[in-house]
C-alpha cells in the first residue's frame, strides 16, 4: 500500500497539481516546505512532499480526485496548531492547507448561523457577530489562530466548555471531499432545517483528526452572549485547595461559564510576559467566570467566594471593569506562549480525570516532575478535569527528549488508572498512539477502523495517526549502514 512506504512525488503530478491551483498556490521548495514539518507537537518532524493552497471547494476535489488517481496520501490541515501531531505527514504526501478558503460566507441572523469557509479562524466569527449580541462558543485558547475545520476535525473545546460544551454541540452542519474526490454535505444544510433524518454522520465525522476527508464549508451554530458576568481571581496557597474549590462550586449546583487553574510556575511565567497583577507567591490561581441572567449573578458569586474562602483563598478578586475580564482572559488565553520565557521546547498533555481527583493527579504529576527532573507547570481546564502539564525540555539533549516523553507516558497513565482519559480534546495523533490499545479494548479499535474504512476505504487521507501499528516517521529515516 501507498502510506507504507515514503512518498514519491513525479513531476508530472506537481504539474497536475499546479494546473488545479495555480503554482502559486503550490509550496514545494525544502525550505518553505519547513514550515510545514511539525505542528505544534514538535518532537516529531517529516516534511510533506508538496502543500496545495486551494481557494475552493472545486480545486479541494480536483487535487483530491488526482491524489486517488495515483493513489497519493493526502494530509489535510488548518493553521498547524495541533498539540498531538494531527497533522504529521509521516510518509509525506500532499498536504491540503485550507488557510486560503477563509471567509465567512453567510450571517443568517433571523436563525442564528453562520456559513464559513473551513479555514476561516476561529475568534472571527465571534467578531464578526458581536455587535449583534451573538457569539461562537467553542473557544480554544488557540482561537485567535486555529480554523474550523481544524476544530471540526479535533472536536475541540475551550476555557467554555465547561458550561457550553464542544465543537460537536454548535456545528450544524458541513460540505466535505471524500478522499476519492466526491463533494458530499452531512448534517443541516444552511437552507435546511436542523432536523436531519438518518444516521448523525456529521456527528461521527466531528473528531476523526483528518481521516475521513476534507472538510470545505461549515455551517456553525451562534449563541445568545450572556446578559452579564462575574469574573473572578481566587488565589490560593496550593493546587489541592483550588482543586477542591472547583469540586465544590460544581457540587454546590453552579455551572460556572468556565474555571481555569494555573498553578505557581505558569502564574510566574505569566506574569512576566504580561503584567496582570498575578500574585507571584499564589500556590495556584483559580479564575472564576459566571455568566448569564444579571439578575441573580450576584448571589451565585458570592457564594462561589464563600466557598473559595472555605477552601483556604486568600483572596478572591472580581474583575472590576469589561476591560480587566478580557485583560485577564488574553493572560489566561496566551499562556502557552509565555513559556518561552522558561524554556526553549515543552510538550503539552492533555489528560482528562474525574474532577475529584484532580489534587492526586497533580500530586502525581509534581512527583513525576522529580522523578524525571524536568519542571511541569500547568494551566488547565479545571471544571471539566482536562489537565495541561506542560513538560520543559530542550530538545537539543536527546536525554532531556526521553525523559519529556516518559514523563508525558506517566501522566496520562494515571489518568487513565484515576478513570479518566489520555484526551480531552488535543486529540490523538501520532503522539498517544500507544494509547490507545490501553484505553479501548480490541473490539472497540476494530470498529472505529471499519467506521474510517467506510469514509475511506484505501485509507489515504491523514494515514499512520490514532491506531496502534500505525508506521511512525521514524520507519522512514535512512538506515545507518550495519558496520561491517
Ligand atoms: C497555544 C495553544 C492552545 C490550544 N488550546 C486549545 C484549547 O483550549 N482547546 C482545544 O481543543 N485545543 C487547543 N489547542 C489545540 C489546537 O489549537 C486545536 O486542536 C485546533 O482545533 C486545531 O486547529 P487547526 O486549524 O490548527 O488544525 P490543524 O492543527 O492544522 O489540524 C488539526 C487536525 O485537523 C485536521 N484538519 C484540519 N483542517 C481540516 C479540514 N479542513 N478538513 C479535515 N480535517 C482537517 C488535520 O488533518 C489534523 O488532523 C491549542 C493549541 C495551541 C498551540
Amino acid at each position: 500500500m501507498t502510506t507504507e512506504s515514503p512518498t514519491i512525488l513525479s513531476a508530472a503530478v506537481l504539474d497536475a497539481l499546479g494546473e488545479i491551483v495555480g503554482r502559486d498556490n503550490l509550496v514545494y521548495g525544502p525550505e518553505e516546505l519547513l514550515v510545514y514539518e511539525c505542528d505544534a507537537y514538535t518532537i516529531e518532524k517529516q516534511l510533506p512532499n508538496v502543500v496545495v493552497l486551494p481557494r475552493n471547494t472545486a480545486e479541494v476535489a480536483a487535487v483530491v480526485r488526482l491524489c486517488a488517481e495515483h493513489s497519493l496520501p493526502i494530509i489535510p490541515r488548518g493553521a498547524g496548531t495541533s498539540l498531538s501531531g494531527t497533522v504529521l505527514a509521516v510518509t509525506g504526501g500532499v498536504m491540503i492547507a485550507l488557510t486560503r478558503m477563509n471567509r465567512i460566507l453567510q450571517i443568517d441572523y433571523r436563525n442564528r448561523r453562520a456559513l464559513v469557509e473551513a479555514g476561516c479562524v476561529n475568534a472571527w466569527i465571534t467578531q464578526a457577530v458581536k455587535a449583534r449580541g451573538l457569539f461562537y462558543a467553542p473557544d480554544p485558547s488557540s482561537q485567535s489562530a486555529c480554523t474550523i475545520g481544524g476544530n471540526v476535525a479535533t472536536n475541540s473545546g475551550g476555557p467554555h466548555t465547561l458550561k457550553y460544551g464542544v465543537t460537536t454541540n454548535h456545528v450544524l452542519g458541513f460540505e466535505m471531499v471524500l478522499p476519492d474526490g466526491e463533494v458530499c454535505w452531512l448534517g443541516t444544510r444552511p437552507e435546511g432545517g436542523e432536523d436531519v433524518a438518518g444516521f448523525d454522520l456529521r456527528g461521527a465525522f466531528i473528531g476523526c483528526e483528518g481521516m475521513f476527508g476534507v472538510v470545505t464549508r461549515v455551517l456553525v451554530g451562534l449563541s445568545r452572549a450572556p446578559q452579564s458576568f462575574k469574573t473572578m481571581m481566587g488565589v490560593f496557597e496550593s493546587v489541592d485547595e483550588a482543586s477542591q474549590a472547583v469540586s465544590d462550586i460544581i457540587a454546590a449546583g453552579m455551572v460556572p461559564g468556565a474555571m481555569e487553574m494555573m498553578d505557581q510556575l505558569i502564574t510566574q511565567a505569566v506574569e512576566a510576559a504580561y503584567h496582570f497583577g498575578f500574585p507571584l507567591d499564589a500556590g495556584a490561581v483559580l479564575i472564576i467566570e459566571l455568566d448569564g441572567l444579571a439578575a441573580g449573578l450576584e448571589r451565585q458569586a458570592a457564594r462561589v467566594i464563600e466557598i473559595c474562602r472555605a477552601n483556604g483563598a486568600r483572596e478572591v478578586r472580581l474583575a472590576k471593569t469589561e476591560a480587566e475580564r478580557l485583560e485577564l482572559w488574553k493572560c489566561r488565553k496566551r499562556a502557552f506562549g509565555a513559556i518561552g520565557r522558561l524554556s526553549p521546547n515543552f510538550l503539552t498533555q492533555d489528560g482528562v480525570v474525574p474532577r475529584s481527583k484532580l489534587p492526586e493527579i497533580m500530586r502525581f504529576i509534581r512527583a513525576c516532575s522529580e522523578r524525571q527532573g524536568l519542571r511541569i507547570p500547568n494551566v488547565f481546564h479545571a471544571g471539566d478535569g482536562n489537565i495541561h502539564p506542560l513538560i520543559l525540555y530542550d530538545e537539543r539533549d536527546p536525554e532531556q527528549v526521553r525523559r519529556a516523553l516518559a514523563a508525558g507516558h506517566e501522566i496520562l497513565a494515571k489518568c487513565v488508572e484515576l478513570g479518566g482519559s489520555v484526551s480531552g480534546e488535543h486529540g490523538i495523533g501520532v503522539e498517544k498512539i500507544d494509547f490507545m490499545a490501553i484505553q479501548f479494548t480490541a473490539a472497540d479499535l476494530a470498529a472505529m477502523q471499519m467506521l474510517r474504512r467506510v469514509f475511506d476505504p484505501g485509507q489515504r487521507c491523514n494515514p499512520h495517526k490514532m491506531f496502534p501499528g500505525s508506521k511512525r516517521c521514524s520507519d522512514f529515516a535512512p538506515k545507518k549502514q550495519a558496520a561491517a
